[in-house]
């Protein structure tokens, strides 16, 4: 008898990317799990990828932080806690509240991420507490709240299946969301006359399904959206619902198409579907919000949608894609230095007095606090002298991540939290915290189309690893606020959670999911996935199609978007390297690389680079190239292809460097930021590249 298979299967959520797959996971008793996909969840009905399908290859012990530390020394959970909690208090009390700072993560879960805030925001009274999402989507945050008046995701994931035109725009969806592409692709199988139009420097594997490929010059893209909107053709849902036209056609007119590089056939074959075509859906991700002009790259984008009325009803809109499980969770709950829970502003007077009457908050922040660069800046300069880390790797991941890594070793007291003890951020901490990672904890996430759903406790937390939220419950209540932080389990701060987003509500706010205020145990347990909001006021479905936003005037906002491109390379870095994720691969791999079989696609840190360049620096295939400038430097296996651009080679973030080739790619992208959202230009670095010869 096959006593896995006797077992109930237990329904979850994917620990990695937005897309939000529902998992069927069976314990077998014996510490593993079998996976399968959740037939009945509707952003995956069944599919998963190779990562979401190797999760159970993750669990377990193997190299886990067990027990709290201090100093590299065993310690218990009391004297950590106290210790963390002494330490914060002190320095608060010394240098201000602003002298500490939260660094956490869109991988944390949702009431992770709502304690975080409720301490730091709160209590502590900060709101020096950022996300690494900021990393990954703040410029689409910010778009959206200039065009929408709130950070509201117009649209569903059936909207690409039922558009008849779906344009991908620096999002590789192949590789960094399959199961979402897997959709697509199958909806073009189905309707060949579909049109799929990739933009993208790089001829990625998105390709496959393309008509049309355009390889822009890379961070052309506001150029050839001006182009597209100076040429669109106008609605009357803009005439009625929107303002800005005219000075966004103003600056639209005045671009000159021929920075984007591309041949002309390929602009008129793309402005007449555009033109011809009328439920288009547009896709973008990273390639749009990674850069120094990302969130007007996102204005670019929605401009064209709102001047031809393509938004909120299906198959039309415009999507972004966020890259983490609860990257759109954590801008729910105001996981962002700027935002306070359930899209209140935190600048917002009346806003922050319903939220501070809400918590019984004795010290709420009054203004935003520092974005992630700008943090590290402050730990670097010693503003910020108690940090704590929760869920994720700086001192790989930032931009200028070396010295990220210095800024953090040379921090007062460093506070992390992870799953395991040897990242090279966890290897910087004074206090080392065990936390439970997926499958051992229960909570919620939001997935790219506003989704929430659960994850759920498949196995025993490894060793004595605790929950993120009761962690820092259990530090704030030694911080002197046993009142505000005695929840007894997760489906308290969720309940919490929804009733604060009914006050939100009450104020106007979209994100309203009071329908589950006060859920006890037992209703939260059986939470369904569903779509926010939720209340009795609105149930989910797609925003905006009415014509009705979130602005003073009801109206959604064009922008006047004047494009800036790339500065030209230096002579001595002459390079421009893209950095990105490769399909089977999460991060710095501290969960997939626990996977054997999710190292057979690509092995080890690589550089794609033209073969022009290659044959120019006398790169060989599959030899070593040094890459550097001057704030860090990778050793990376040579990939010769023309599937990059020349002058314009990419390279994967995931690796650290501590076997083989140095993939440390992140140390060398510069500390440039978005001026509007803060988020890093993590696009490009100017590099120079030569053969590696072992000093
Ligand atoms: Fe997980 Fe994303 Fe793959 Fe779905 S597409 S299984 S959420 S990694």
């Amino acid at each position: 008898m096959n006593i896995a298979s006797s077992r109930p299967a237990i329904r979850t959520t994917c620990a990695y990317c937005g897309v939000g797959c529902g998992v069927l996971a069976t314990p077998d008793g014996a510490g593993g799990l079998t996976i399968a996909g959740d037939p009945e969840h509707p952003a995956n009905f069944g599919r998963l990828c190779v990562k979401g399908a190797a999760l159970g290859e993750t669990v377990g012990t193997k190299g886990r932080l067990l027990a709290p530390r201090i100093q590299d020394r065993e310690a218990t959970w009391d004297q950590a806690l106290d210790l963390v909690a002494q330490r914060f208090s002190e320095t608060i009390a010394a240098h201000g509240p602003d002298s500490v700072g939260f660094y956490v993560s869109g991988q944390m879960l949702t009431e992770d991420y709502y304690v975080a805030n409720k301490l730091m925001k709160g209590f502590i009274g900060s709101a020096n507490i950022d996300t690494n999402s900021r990393l990954c989507m703040a410029s689409s945050v910010a778009g959206h709240r200039r065009a929408f008046g709130t950070d509201t995701v117009p649209g569903l994931y059936e909207d690409l299946e039922l558009a008849d035109a779906v344009i991908l725009t620096g999002s590789n969806l192949a590789w960094c969301h399959p199961v979402l592409y897997q959709r697509l692709a199958a909806a073009k199988a189905a309707r060949p006359e579909m049109r799929i139009v990739v933009i993208d420097p790089r001829r990625t594997a998105t390709c496959d399904i393309a008509d049309l490929h355009l390889p822009l010059a890379p961070g052309s893209d506001a150029v050839l959206f001006n182009w597209l909107l100076s040429l669109s053709p106008l609605s009357p849902f803009c005439a009625e619902h929107v303002s800005g036209l005219d000075e966004a056609m103003a600056a639209a007119g005045q671009v000159d198409v021929r920075e984007t590089g591309l041949d002309f056939g390929l602009l008129r074959q793309f402005l007449a579907i555009w033109q011809q075509t009328d439920k288009v859906v547009t896709v973008y991700s990273q390639g749009i919000n990674q850069s120094d002009s990302g969130s007007d790259k996102v204005n670019a984008i929605l401009n064209c949608h709102l001047a031809t009325g393509r938004i909120g009803r299906p198959g039309m809109g415009p999507f972004s894609v966020t890259g983490q499980p609860n990257a759109m969770g954590g801008r729910e709950v105001g996981g962002l230095a700027n935002m306070l829970a359930c899209h209140l502003e935190l600048e917002n007077p009346t806003h922050r007095a319903a939220v501070r009457d809400f918590w019984a908050a004795p010290g709420m922040a009054e203004r935003p606090g520092l974005k992630a660069v700008d943090m590290f800046r402050a730990v670097e300069d010693g503003r910020i002298k108690a940090l704590w880390i929760i869920c994720t790797n700086p001192a790989v991941l930032m931009p200028e991540a070396d010295r990220v890594a210095r800024a953090i070793a040379g921090c007062d007291f460093v506070v992390v939290s992870d799953m395991f003890a040897t990242t090279d951020t966890a290897r910087l901490a004074h206090v080392l915290l065990p936390a439970t990672g997926w499958g051992e904890k229960d909570g919620t996430v939001t997935n790219s189309e506003r989704r929430i759903s659960r994850q759920r406790r498949l196995l025993p937390p490894a060793g004595q690893a605790r929950d993120d939220w009761r962690i820092l419950a259990d530090v704030a209540v030694r911080m002197g606020w046993p009142d505000a932080f005695g929840w007894q389990g997760p489906a308290e701060v969720f309940g919490e959670y929804a009733a604060l987003s009914g006050v939100a509500g009450d104020l106007g706010s979209d994100f309203d999911i009071s329908a589950h205020a006060g859920i006890d145990a037992a209703g939260y347990e059986a939470l369904q996935p569903f779509l926010w909001p939720q209340s009795a006021r609105r149930q989910g479905g797609r925003f905006f199609g009415a014509g009705r936003f979130h602005t003073p005037d009801g109206k959604a906002r064009m922008l006047a978007v004047q494009p800036r491109l790339p500065e030209p390379a230096p002579d001595a870095l002459p390079f421009r390297l893209n950095t990105g994720r490769i399909r089977d691969q999460w991060h710095t791999m501290t969960r997939t690389g626990l996977a054997p079989r999710l190292s057979r696609h690509l092995a080890e840190p690589f550089l794609e680079i033209h073969p022009e360049d290659a044959v120019r620096l006398g790169l060989a295939p599959a030899t070593l190239a040094e890459v550097e400038n001057p704030a860090g430097r990778a050793i990376l296996r040579v990939l010769v292809t023309d599937r990059v651009r020349p002058g314009h080679p990419f390279a994967p973030m995931h690796w650290t460097g501590e076997t083989g080739p140095s993939g440390r790619v992140d140390a060398l992208v510069p500390g440039l930021t978005d001026p509007v959202s803060g988020q890093p230009a993590l696009k490009s670095a100017a590099v120079a590249i030569r053969p590696f010869a072992a000093r």
